[in-house]
């Protein structure tokens, strides 16, 4: 080991948390010792002290956080760390790069003149291609979402491989739109419908969700102005904002809170997003009219009142408060951001790190395996798509490995596991119902939220892997890469065939030799047997799981850093069933294998079958017999990250979720 080395150890919010604890705990105590005293009979025969007469001070009144009207002064919060652009991290062969290509692939399929069609039909202008099926058919009142979505997906995948085919197809659909908002003449609308929506969204008829697509479409210009350079983008995504603007000023506060009761997406965060793109708070003002109040209180006053709401409504919104905290300070979106992902991770979330079913909270929090039997229909795609784009959120402000643990499940395990291997067609749900299946899109008749919001997810797989603040880097996730800091003059690449293999080298290959620290993740879910070494000298002591590890050093090219992270089987139980139980190696959770059989195209392809539509399937019941995990689950001879559940009436294979495309079961009942 050198002399300049220096490892630092941070204390990880986990830890932190839990010696917090213990001091409530305390005070808990004294005040039950007191109860039993007041109790005893015959030395004292006054009646026991109720809890109000223990009380000293009558409980606080908290104040309604957005009882008054919202004022904005703009006040950035300085983040701790930031993500690199895009361009500065590029994927290497490896599970990433194969689903960004086979995303791409899909994305190039799809022709713009199919994707304008319904533009152009909307703004008068002659179209006679086919028209694409599904949510964007003719009749959908949802058609053009998902060419937002498109949009985005093109400029995230501009950004980070610099594609030019990709610019070039992007551009012409910007200039597709644009042409149908000059033939509208409408003040600056433009969408794949009419204004007519918005009429019966005035008069709350029953419509769609007409502001949830006009936000897609906003995003998806902002994001091609802001990451493919388009400026006609911007001009677009402003003309539309500014009807967006004079369409809600026209009404009340009042009756903006019912309309607010219609899923509109993510508007307060585009529109925020605008603000900051051309520093008029024109546009902040307008985006905090999305401001819905009923759904922020509670959380900024810290309770979960998540159960009977619509997830992947409120997700994006929240996402809007995450950023109206970081242009403004305002402590009452930061609270809302914060609270509500700490609700939804550490109660509302299965296995895989999805959120929700029927794509609803029905349960109080905590409440999983009640919830789980309700339908088939778990853990919506777009949910984890925007939990996790909240999570980068969250971790910018804070550097708390935390968010990245839960963004590392949700990647390894969900987000790829919901891709087809073979078409790169991605799913509605995760369904964690015994004997369910993986169900995708079809290449053209299909067009799902999630068929969207995947578009985005798989272009941009680069940006999470490396992080930095003024001077250092800060590794987050096992993924071959390189990266360019062009300003600071580093480059490192990282090799890994992580997760089948459990190491990763990352190799300075440039450096000024300049001091700095390269903060290196250790994973919640590894074990105290980790090991570190530089240029071979291994560290004397492991890095504590759930923090990072500060290798500070004067940096000099071929300087190499290896890490080696054991995974060991761990069981996650339903909080509310302790029988039902899922089981993982290291970050990847196991899936049970059955035969899938023949299914009917529309089995394969719907949303997701009801458990009603499942093919008869009987799930055996796991007896451990007392024995310790790894002695009843034995790694298959051969198969890396395979296993073998022995002892049980059958034998059982368990393989990773994320390859499963055969019927799988993560939850068992354990007994
Ligand atoms: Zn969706």
């Amino acid at each position: 080991m050198r002399e300049e080395t220096i490892v630092i150890k941070k204390m990880s919010r986990r830890n932190f948390t839990r010696k917090l604890v213990a001091a409530p705990l305390a005070i808990a105590g004294g005040q039950m010792l007191g109860a039993q005293i007041a109790a005893l009979p015959s030395q004292d025969k006054r009646k026991p002290k109720t809890d109000a007469e223990y009380n000293r001070h009558p409980p606080i009144v908290e104040p309604d956080p957005f009882s008054a009207p919202l004022t904005f002064t703009r006040r950035e919060v300085n983040p701790k760390v930031r993500p690199f652009a895009l361009d500065q991290v590029l994927l290497d062969a490896g599970p990433m790069q194969q689903a960004r290509n086979l995303n791409r692939a899909y994305m190039m399929r799809l022709s713009n003149d199919r994707l304008l069609h319904n533009f152009r039909v909307t703004a008068g202008i002659a179209s006679a291609v086919e028209p694409l099926g599904g949510w964007e058919s003719p009749k959908a009142e949802l058609r053009g979402h998902f060419v937002g979505h498109y949009l985005s997906a093109c400029a995230l995948l501009y950004a980070s491989t610099g594609d030019s085919q990709v610019k070039q197809k992007a551009d012409d659909l910007v200039g597709g739109i644009a042409e149908c908002q000059t033939a509208l003449a409408a003040g600056g609308y433009v969408s794949a419908f009419p204004e007519e929506l918005f009429v019966r969204l005035d008069r709350r008829e029953k419509v769609w969700a007409p502001f949830y697509t006009l936000h897609k479409i906003m995003a998806g210009m902002v994001d091609m102005n802001t990451l493919a350079g388009n400026a006609q983008a911007l001009d677009v995504a402003k003309n539309l904002a500014g009807w967006v603007d004079r369409w809600t000023s026209e009404r009340t506060e009042e009756h903006m809170q019912e309309i607010l009761k219609t899923e509109f997406g993510g508007m307060n965060d585009v529109l925020y997003n605008l603000a900051a793109v051309t520093n008029d708070d024109r546009w902040v003002n307008t985006g905090d009219r999305f401001t819905k109040k009923s759904f922020f209180t509670p959380l900024a006053m810290r309770r979960d009142e998540l159960k009977g709401l619509h997830a992947n409504t409120h997700m994006p919104q929240v996402i809007g408060a995450a950023r109206r905290y970081d242009l403004s300070s305002d402590h009452r979106f930061g609270d809302v951001s914060e609270f509500f992902w700490d609700t939804v991770t550490e109660t509302r979330t299965y296995a895989p790190g999805g959120s929700a079913n029927t794509e609803s909270w029905l349960t109080n929090s905590g409440r999983l395996a009640l919830e789980m039997k309700a339908s088939s229909h778990h853990q919506e795609c777009c949910c984890s798509y925007n939990m996790m784009k909240l999570s980068r959120m969250l971790y910018g402000r804070s550097a708390d490995p935390r968010y990245i643990d839960y963004y590392e499940r949700n990647l390894l395990n969900h987000r790829l596991g919901t891709m087809e291997p073979e078409t790169g067609h991605t799913s509605y749900f995760l369904s964690m119902t015994p004997g369910a299946w993986k169900t995708t899109c079809t290449e053209d008749q299909t067009f799902w939220c999630c068929t969207g919001s995947a578009l985005e997810e798989f272009a941009k797989l680069n940006d999470t892997i490396y992080y930095h603040d003024e001077a250092n880097i800060y590794v987050n996730l096992f993924v071959p890469s390189r990266l360019h800091w062009e300003s600071r003059g580093i480059r490192l690449q990282q090799s890994t065939r992580f997760p089948e293999n459990n190491r990763t080298l990352i190799t300075v290959h440039a450096a000024r030799g300049e001091v700095w620290t390269m903060y290196v993740r250790i994973p919640v879910w590894t074990t105290e047997e980790n090991q570190i070494s530089i240029n071979g000298f291994h560290l004397p002591t492991p890095g504590t799981p759930g923090s990072y590890v500060a290798l500070k050093r004067q940096w000099k090219s071929g300087d190499r850093v290896e890490l080696s992270l054991p995974m060991q089987l761990s069981v996650e139980i339903l909080p509310d069933d302790p029988s039902q139980q899922a089981f993982l190696y290291g970050p990847l959770v196991l899936a049970g294998q059955f035969p899938r059989g023949e299914l009917s195209f529309d089995l394969q392809h719907n949303q997701a079958p009801e458990p009603g539509e499942l093919p008869p399937f009987e799930l055996p019941n796991l007896v451990p017999g007392g024995r310790s995990l790894s002695e009843w689950i034995k790694p298959a001879a051969g198969q890396p990250l395979t296993f073998r559940v022995t002892g049980q009436e059958q034998s059982i294979e368990l393989k990773p979720l994320n390859q499963s495309w055969e019927r799988f079961t993560v939850y068992w009942s354990v007994s």
